[in-house]
Formats: structure tokens, sequence, C-alpha cells
């Protein structure tokens, strides 16, 4: 034993050696300093440090003399610091260093980090990461701002005689990691402690591994032990080009561990549902839906149906999305499975997360479920005390089988007689909303959750895994495709001649400005009322109405009552007609300001025309130079009309990080994997957890793990869906 080792060990108390749940602290190089900063980022154990992963591998072990580097080539090079100078150019600091080795120098020069001229002195030893250009003064090549590391700056390991040896050892002549500044921490005091901790992990760390040796044969990975050195202490048997892609046998490792233990965690989830109220699908629900149906369906809505039937019957819980692109039919979809419990005597609610369209759903449903007799309430926030008594009584006594209303119907004072099945239309306007909530509502309630949020396929496993899943992936039959083109503002009255075009055939008009309804100010009320009269003046004797957020209730639903009955022709609107709004007779949506409006949104947007039999058609207008990604999103639109291949776009020029928000952030979920970069790793992980789940033994160690808190803190998902 090394004297190194030895105080190791003292720190950690008798005798014990490191294990995945040793705190940080006493792991060698982090003192209780370094441990509160990394406790500060969620930095707790042996394990969390052990999972933070280099950005990146640099062969160090034959640097580039630095009179071979060539412009525009990436490089490492090392040498000694001879001279620095700051200057200033228009105000900006600019901090220069030339470094020499024995074969020449060059010229380093860092815009706006004064600050270096602390630590890049005179007489230090560098290594130097960048790719070189022509120097616009002096000639010859120089680096910008390259990535710096000191090698010689008295910050050696002093449990060390031989430190300095040693720390070279470490930081050079050969593949080293390069870590991203964290917690305070420098690149090159990551590496050294991921080094030494590495280096010093006890032959059974980690050990019983949670992926025993079938499940590592299965995921052709290797153990636990040996990943970790190969990511955080590559050897010359390591690729570097394999460890720069994330595919060397210790990042296969580290990721399909992350993806597997995350999927198992699902299946627990899908696979182990709670007992639910048995809904048979009876005579007399077939008998209504006969009776309702206003139109034959297609075959994805009958596959669907078919498949909710079953979970209905099942007497486990159901935990269903239904994904459907805009104009898909999902509300058809809602009402056919809502008779189930009807029939059967049961009750079942509809949320809708808006006011405007819970309206619109009242009216969607009281329409087609009159002639089954089926009467359908309608909760809602405007009621006064007295209605919403009455209304309160019929559902905790049952005599209200339908009910419609916004998240309201969570509150407590909701209580229903005998719920079996709520569905949540449109889910992504409510981002967190608990599934969770309704279970209070009832035993064994079933849960549908409907969706038009076009999600990549392959993310949508990693964020709603827990979910079964049905996809609405046909349209209703003889829906012409809606022409999308690109319009500049200066275009007005080419795009005013195709309103008019429109309205002569007896159509009717959106005009969507980019106002989101929750932040809108009195600015943008303005807005709202500028472009109406704008509008009105451009088309005399039309009927041209005005919709926002900030309206009133009763005007609002007036507003979308007079578009539906066809009294106003042109409905001015802000994002609030986004999800839902069905009127089949509009056939041109026109977008003001297109450029500030996600992928996501203006497919939702465009979704409100091609409902009916008339040919539709969607007019994007900005600006006359929109930015890059703008033109990128809009050109999108016009190019495509398919949900999923636009999710794939969107996610493509945001990220994933991005394109979920911070919570749902893919990034935020995984340290080791990337769901976009890992999707097929993602999948096989899947496929194998789900039939793991069902087959292995009931008493298995990772069958407790996929139920524990412990999982639940590392995947975070109970905050997600
Ligand atoms: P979304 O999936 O966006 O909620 P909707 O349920 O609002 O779509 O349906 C869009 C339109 O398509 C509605 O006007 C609806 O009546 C109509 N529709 C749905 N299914 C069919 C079908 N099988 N045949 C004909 N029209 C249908
Ligand atoms: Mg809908």
């Amino acid at each position: 034993m090394t004297s190194s080792d030895s105080a190791a060990n003292k720190r950690l108390g008798s005798g014990n050696e490191l294990r995945p749940e040793t705190a940080v602290q006493f792991v060698k190089g982090i003192g209780p300093e370094r441990a509160r900063a990394l406790q500060a980022e969620g930095i707790e154990t042996v394990r969390d440090l052990l999972l933070i992963l280099p950005r990146r591998y640099e062969d160090r072990s034959n640097l580039a003399p630095i009179r071979s580097l060539k412009p525009g080539v990436r490089n490492t090079v090392c040498g000694r610091i001879v001279a620095v100078s700051l200057k200033r150019a228009r105000r900006m600091p600019i901090f220069e260093a030339v470094v020499e080795d024995a074969s020449g120098r060059i010229k380093c020069v860092f815009f706006g980090q004064a600050y270096l001229r602390d630590s890049l002195k005179v007489g230090r030893r560098v290594v130097l990461y960048g790719a070189p250009e022509w120097d616009r003064f002096g000639g010859g090549l120089a680096l910008h701002s390259p990535d710096s590391e000191i090698l010689d700056d008295g910050e050696a390991d002093p449990d060390r005689v031989d430190g300095a040896l040693i720390e070279a050892a470490i930081h050079m002549g050969r593949v080293v990691p390069v870590y991203e500044k964290r917690a305070g921490l420098l690149p090159k005091i990551w590496r050294r402690t991921l080094t030494h901790l590495v280096r010093s992990l006890p032959e059974s760390f980690g050990e019983p591994d949670l992926l025993a040796a079938d499940l590592r044969e299965d995921l052709g990975v290797v153990g636990l032990r040996q990943a970790l050195s190969a990511v955080h202490d590559p050897g010359p048997e390591d690729d570097l080009s394999a460890l720069n892609s994330a595919r060397s046998r210790g990042h296969l490792r580290m990721i399909l561990e992350e993806f597997f233990l995350f999927a198992v965690g699902l299946a627990a989830k899908r696979l182990d549902r709670r007992p639910g109220v048995v809904v048979p699908s009876s005579d007399a629900a077939r008998e209504m839906a006969k009776r309702v149906l206003p139109f034959p369906l297609t075959a994805a809505q009958k596959r669907v149906l078919k498949e909710i039937a079953a979970d209905l019957g099942s007497g486990r819980e159901m935990s269903r999305l239904l994904q459907g692109d805009v104009g898909s039919g999902k509300t058809i979809v809602a009402i056919l499975a809502m008779l189930l419990p009807v029939a059967a005597g049961k009750q079942a609610a509809l949320v809708a997360p808006t006011e405007v369209l819970a309206d619109q759903h009242f009216l969607t449903l009281t329409r087609i479920l009159a002639p089954a007799g089926v009467r359908v309430l309608r909760l809602s926030g405007r009621m006064k005390s007295k209605e919403r008594k009455e209304a309160l009584a019929a559902i905790a006594t049952g005599e209200a089988p339908v009910v419609i209303g916004t998240h309201a119907l969570f509150e407590p004072d909701v209580v229903f007689r005998s719920l079996a099945l709520a569905i949540i239309d449109e889910q992504h306007r409510f981002g967190v909303i608990q599934r969770e909530e309704l279970r209070l509502k009832g035993e064994g309630v079933h849960a549908l959750v409907m969706t038009a949020t076009p999600i990549p396929r392959t993310l949508a496993l990693s964020f709603h895994g827990d979910l079964d899943t049905s996809v609405l992936d046909e349209k209703p039959p003889g829906r012409l495709p809606i022409r999308t083109s690109h319009r500049f503002d200066s275009q007005r009255p080419r795009i005013v001649e195709a309103v008019k075009r429109h309205l002569g055939e007896g159509r009717q008009v959106y005009v969507v400005c980019p106002l989101v309804e929750e932040s809108e100010k009195l600015a943008d009320v303005r807005a709202v009322t500028e472009l109406t009269q704008a509008w009105s003046d451009w088309l005399p004797g039309t009927k041209v109405t005005a919709l926002h957020g900030r309206l009133p209730r009763d005007e609002k639903g007036a507003a979308m009552d007079s578009f539906v009955r066809a009294e106003t022709q042109v409905l001015v609107s802000t994002t609030v007609i986004e999800v839902g709004v069905d009127v089949p007779n509009a056939t041109l949506m026109v977008i003001e300001q297109a450029e500030r409006f996600g992928i996501a949104q203006l497919h939702q947007l465009r979704g409100r025309v091609g409902r009916g039999r008339h040919a539709s058609e969607c007019l994007l207008v900005t600006r006359a130079y929109p930015s890059d990604e703008a033109k990128q999103r809009i050109d999108a639109l016009v190019a495509s009309e398919d949900g999923f291949f636009l999710a794939e776009k969107d996610l493509e020029i945001r990220g994933p990080g991005e394109f979920f928000g911070t919570r749902q952030s893919g990034r935020g979920l995984f340290q080791a994997g990337d769901p976009v970069r890992d999707r097929e790793l993602l999948i096989r992980a899947r496929d194998l957890a789900d039939n793991w789940w069902r087959t292995a033994v009931p008493e298995h160690p990772l069958r407790r793990y996929a139920r524990s808190d412990q999982w639940t803190r590392r995947f975070g998902l109970s905050q997600v869906g």
C-alpha cells in the first residue's frame, strides 16, 4: 500500500473503501471547500462524480511541433510562453501570448479575455488546442482564443513527493480527457481528480453490478469499473475517434446502462399497472356509437378505439397517450371512448387546456351526443354560485355522465360519483399536469392524454415512455393539402387579394398575430385592435372580429361563436385559437409576423384550416429579412405538412434542450446519453428493458431499483407528463 492510499483510507475512516455512495469530500483532491461547491451542483457522491463525463478527448501522446501547424486544422501543441502583451482595439482588450517549442513559435490571440494575463505568464508551459488562422496583421499563423491549459502552475499533487512528474503524466503524453469547467473547478482539476479516482477504485467497486453478467451480455457492454476507467483514463488501446463520438466501450456501457435503467423504471410503470375500473365493451355502447357517428371512422381511428376499449376492459388502469397530428380526428375518438363508461352507468370527463376550447368541445359534444340522449355538462369558472352548486350536485350524484371543463375539474370540491375515464386534450398546453391529480378523483380511473404536439418518435420514448401510445397516423378522407406560402409585408396587396378570394367563395379567414395569451399586455391588445381595424379597412363590407386573451370571458365566447356560426368572416386573433378550434368552413390562415413563432406553433396554427372539403391555404407573412433560423422554420413549413417531419426539423434547428424547455430537456434527464445522438441505443435499451421486465424473476434487485426513490431521484420523471 502506498502512502497516499493509506492517507485516503484514513480520511474515509477505518478500512472503508471507496464505494459509489461515498461522499465526495472523501475523494482525494477534494477538500471541504470543493465538496461544498460540488454539492451545490448536486454532485454529492462518488457515483455522481464519476458520471460527469469528459466533453472531448485530445491526443497528447504525439504533440504536433508548432512549425507543422496548418491553417484551419485543429491540433494540440505544447510550449513555453516567451512573451505576452495586452492591447486594446475599439475598447476591447486583446491579450496576446507567444508560445515556443523546439520547432518554432506561434502567437495566441485572446479577445476580451484580459484576465488571462494572471495565469498565462512568461516562462510557463502550456498546452494549446485550436485551429490556427492567418494573422490579419503580423502575417504568419496565429491561434485565436485556443483552449489553453497551464502545466506547471504549482498546483501539483500535494500528496506526492514526485507530484510534478505524476502531474505531467496525467495531463500529457497520452490521450487525455478534457472536462468542462464546473462547480468552479478548472478542466485540469477535473482531469487530475477523476484520473486519480478511477485509478484508486477498489476491485469490487460497484459490485454487485446492477447490470449483472447476463444483462451485460445482452447489452453487449463491459463491467462498470472497466468502463469508468476507459472513459476517464483511456489507455493506448482506446481509439480517439470512438472516444470523441461517445462510441468507445466505456461510453457504450455508460450510455446503455443509463438508458436501460431508465427504461426499466418506465417498464415498471407501464407494465405494472394498478387495478382499474372494469368497463366492458357492451352492445349498449355499440348501439349508442352507431346513433351518434357523423361519418365513417378511418382505419386508424378504429384501431385506436380498439386499443382503448381493450384497456378499459382489462381491469388495470389505462395510461395511454393518443398522438395524432392536428386535424387527424382525435375528438370523435374521445367521444366514442366516453360512451363505453357512459353505457355502463359510469362517468367520463374531458379536460381542455383553455376555456375557449372547453366551450367549443361542449358545443361539439352536445351536438354529437344528442341523438343518444346523453347529457353533457360544462363546468366553468364563470358559473354563478347557484349554477355551480347544481352542476357539482349533478356530478356528485352521477346525473351528469359526461363532464367538460378546464383543469378546474381537478379542484377538490368537484366530486364524481363514479368517474371511470378522464381524457386530457392537447396536453402540451398544461405544462406539468399531474396525472396523479386525476387519480384522486376516483379509484382506478383510466387516463387518456391526447396530444398533437409532434414529438419525434424516438424522443417520445424518453418523455412519454411510461405511457402506452396510440397513433392516429391517417387523416380523415377527402382532405386536400394545405398550400403554404411565404409572403413579405411589402406584398400586402397580394395578401389582401388572397383573403378576398377565399371570402368570395363563401369561406372564412383567420388572421393571427404573435402574442402569447398569458403575457398579453395592453400594448399587445392595442396591436390586435389596430390590426382588426386595418383588416376592416382593407375589406369593406366584411365583418372582422377581434379575439384575444384580455377580452372578458363572455366576449371571448361571443367572438368565437360568431365565427363558428359564420356571422364573422374574418377572425383576427392571438394564439388563443392555437389549439383545438374547429371551423371547417375556414380555409385561409394568415399568420402575421410569422418569424416570431416556433415551428410547433406555426404547425398548430396552420392546422386550424384544411378541416373541410375545400382547398385551404396558409400565408406566412414576415418582414423583408427574417433571421436565418426564422427562414429555416418558414421553409420547413412551406415544404411539409407532416408533424413528425417538422418535429425532427425543429429538433435539428434548436437542439433537444430548447426543444423541450428546461425541465424536460433530454440533457437534463440524462448524463451519459444524448437522446438525439444516441437514438438507436435508446430504442435498443427500451426493447431489452421491456422484455426483461416481462421475464425476470420477481425478486430481482433491479425490480426493486426500478420502483425505488433512487430511480425517481436519478431520472426525476415525477414531473413530466
Ligand atoms: P384534432 O385531432 O386536431 O383534434 P378534430 O377531432 O378536431 O381533429 O377533427 C378535425 C375535423 O375532422 C373535424 O371537423 C372532424 O369532424 C373531422 N373528422 C374527424 N374524423 C373524421 C372522419 N373519419 N371522416 C370525416 N371527417 C372526420
Ligand atoms: Mg383537437
